[in-house]
């Protein structure tokens, strides 16, 4: 595999990154594409298959991991598997775009040990473990328990913040989005 630049914006679940990550997607100067990612947990609220997630069946996606078709995959919550599909990485760098993912701590990690040079990886750190509570309660789209999964795994997310390129905090939007832009044009763009 060989070709762009890849992003990777790792947080905690309900941290900001998902809008960050759409904000630089419509910057035409990044010239960037989304990884769609596989995932087998079910649909929310509008997503779509093939925009936010390839949506599949648990046992569809251990015969991907049989396969090796994953660059990376992590069962990120009990049963909710989610994975970069190779393909997905060499179709896009095939259109000749930098590649994109919103992806969980393990996975960027795990990119960017196999493409070093390629990689920029992004922590994006929420103000505090109450604020994020407050946002996925907000977004309220899923259950109580489900949202408490999700803030026991923050804790443990926040600690790898540091084995990241670079960390972004995300106490206000509009510092944050600007502090993404810089960062991720002047990798995919050096000045030399
Ligand atoms: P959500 O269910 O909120 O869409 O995503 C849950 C977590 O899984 C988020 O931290 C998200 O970034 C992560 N995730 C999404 N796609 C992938 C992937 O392809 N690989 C890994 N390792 N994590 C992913």
């Amino acid at each position: 595999m060989a070709g762009g630049k890849l992003i990777i914006f790792s947080a905690p679940s309900g941290s900001g990154k998902t809008t960050i990550v759409r904000h630089l997607l419509e910057q035409p100067d990044l010239n960037l594409a989304f990884s769609v990612s596989a995932a087998s947990r079910p649909r929310r609220g509008k997503e779509k298959n093939g925009e936010h997630y390839y949506f599949m069946t648990v046992s569809e996606f251990k015969k991907h991991i049989k396969n090796d078709d994953f660059l990376e995959w992590e069962e990120v919550y009990r049963d909710n598997f989610y994975g970069t599909l190779k393909t997905e990485v060499e179709r896009l760098w095939a259109e000749g775009k930098n590649v994109i993912f919103d992806i969980d701590v393990v996975g960027g990690l795990r990119i960017k040990k196999k493409f070093p040079k390629e990689t920029l990886a992004v922590f994006v750190k929420p103000p505090s473990i109450d604020e994020l509570k407050i946002r996925l309660k907000k977004r309220s789209t899923e259950s109580d328990d489900k949202i408490n999964m999700r803030i026991a795994k923050a804790g443990v997310e926040l600690a790898t913040a540091p084995q990241f390129d670079k960390i972004i905090k995300n106490y206000d939007l509009d510092i944050a989005l600007k502090e993404a832009h810089d960062l991720v044009d002047s990798f995919v763009n050096p000045k030399e």
